[in-house]
């Protein structure tokens, strides 16, 4: 049977998720990840130096993405136990718990960090203190490199424990490297319900954005934060500054993320935004789980877990201890998480919002399109809200002493 079409043969860009599979794979080292003007890295040949052995083309997960995923066996509304500890995590904090046994039974956790420049890249955790950094959802395509894939390899001939977190296209990817058919007993995947990804490119001009407002340059900058009321985009500042905004619709980078409206183009058309899940357990967000789950503790995050394997029903049971779980149905938290049935819809918007950027600056997109109609309004809103808050915390503390 003829091997199916690949963006390498089409040059289409809703075939390519950028996950770097082609060039870990390639024998002879002849294929490149190069950004686009969008700042989204596509695989690129050097065909003097190809081999023609095609087994860049045999690798890629997108075209048999529905044959290698499979239909959970359990879904679980869940939290950490350690309320601490969740505070640290995105969302209910399944990740740590994970990645603790693993790091724990001597393993190695792979996950998506910041460099010191800002640059977000899979990297390698085989500490509870290097895992830190591992932590917290990151609203950007993470960069995979060539190696990455081969080391895992390695790792799991040697028979050591490796957990490989990532977006669905991601471990995807990772399991078509490893062995497309065979679960390997020592790796443990995570896909994350993905919302879809923008480029490294639109993140760093949004940071040259916020440098330019306040004056200083950034040194962290954290998408969202369990521990704090509101808390989205947690900015640190050279000159010893901090913002927090207590709403995603009050930045401009986090309006358009949620919005759809900067996400790669294969995102639109993502092939892992099914109930079918490529990996052995699927990590989200429980949205409305606080509602549904009266015995969960709603002040932080509820995670959506799906188990899809045994051998995720293994590691459930590893880490069982740890969690507080109510089991559940999918169809339970379908309704307020759509990305865990389908792609977000492209926008029309998505036509020329980088064409804007690049004519009109980013100062400007931001002051325009990736600001919402009524932002006066929810400013003022938040600022209430906020008040109020503070002061219902503080008659609570009073009532307590
Ligand atoms: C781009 C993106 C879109 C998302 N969209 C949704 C959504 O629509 N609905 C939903 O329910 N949940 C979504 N999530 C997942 C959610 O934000 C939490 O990451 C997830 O619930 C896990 O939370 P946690 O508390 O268990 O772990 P956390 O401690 O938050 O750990 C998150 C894990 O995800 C990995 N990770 C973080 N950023 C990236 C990245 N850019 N690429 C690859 N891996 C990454 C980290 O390495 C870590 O392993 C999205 C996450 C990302 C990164």
């Amino acid at each position: 049977m003829p091997s199916p079409l690949t963006y390498l043969d089409t040059v289409d860009k809703h075939a390519c998720c950028g996950c770097g599979a082609c060039i870990s794979v390639c024998p002879v080292n002849c294929i490149s990840m190069k950004a686009d003007a969008e700042g989204f890295l596509y695989p690129k040949i050097e065909t003097d130096s190809c081999i023609n052995c095609n087994t860049c083309r045999a690798v890629c997960p997108m075209p048999s993405a529905v044959s290698t995923s499979s239909q959970p066996q359990h879904i679980y509304a869940c939290q950490l136990k350690a309320s601490e500890e969740r505070k640290r995590s995105s969302s209910g904090g399944i990740f740590y718990a994970i990645a603790k046994w693993i790091i724990q039974n001597s393993g190695i956790v792979y996950g998506a960090a910041f460099d010191n420049k800002l640059k977000l890249r899979h990297t390698t955790a085989t500490t509870l203190e290097e895992l830190e950094a591992l932590r917290g959802s990151k609203y950007i395509q993470s960069e995979i490199s060539d190696v990455t894939f081969k080391e895992i390899k390695a790792h799991l001939q040697a028979q050591r424990w490796c957990y490989f977190v990532g977006t669905g296209c991601q471990v995807a990817a990772l399991k078509s490297f490893i062995s497309k058919d065979k679960q390997h007993p020592y790796l443990i995947t995570s896909d994350i319900i993905c919302h879809g990804v923008p480029s490294q490119w639109l993140f760093d001009t949004h940071i040259r954005h916020l440098e330019k407002q306040r004056g200083s340059k950034v040194t962290q900058y954290q998408f969202r934060d369990n521990s704090q009321w509101g808390g989205a985009e947690i900015v640190d500042y050279e000159n010893g500054e901090r913002s927090t905004l207590p709403s995603y619709s009050l930045s401009p980078y986090l309006y358009a993320f949620m919005n759809g409206f900067v996400s790669r183009e294969s995102c639109y058309e993502c092939p892992f935004a099914t109930q079918h899940r490529v990996s052995d357990i699927t990590l989200g967000d429980f949205w409305g789980g606080a509602k549904l789950f009266k015995t969960l503790d709603a002040t932080t995050g509820i995670s959506f877990c799906a188990v899809n394997t045994e051998q995720g029903a293994n590691m459930w049971q590893n880490i069982v201890k740890d969690i507080d779980y109510v089991e559940t149905d999918i169809l339970a938290a379908i309704p307020n998480n759509s990305n865990l049935v389908r792609p977000t819809p492209r926008p029309i918007i998505r036509d020329s919002i980088f064409e804007t950027i690049r004519t009109k600056g980013y100062d400007y997109t931001a002051k325009t399109a990736f600001k919402p109609q009524n932002y006066m309004k929810l400013r003022i809103i938040y600022f209430f809200l906020r008040f109020s808050f503070i002061k219902r915390i503080k008659n609570l503390l009073q009532a307590a002493l």
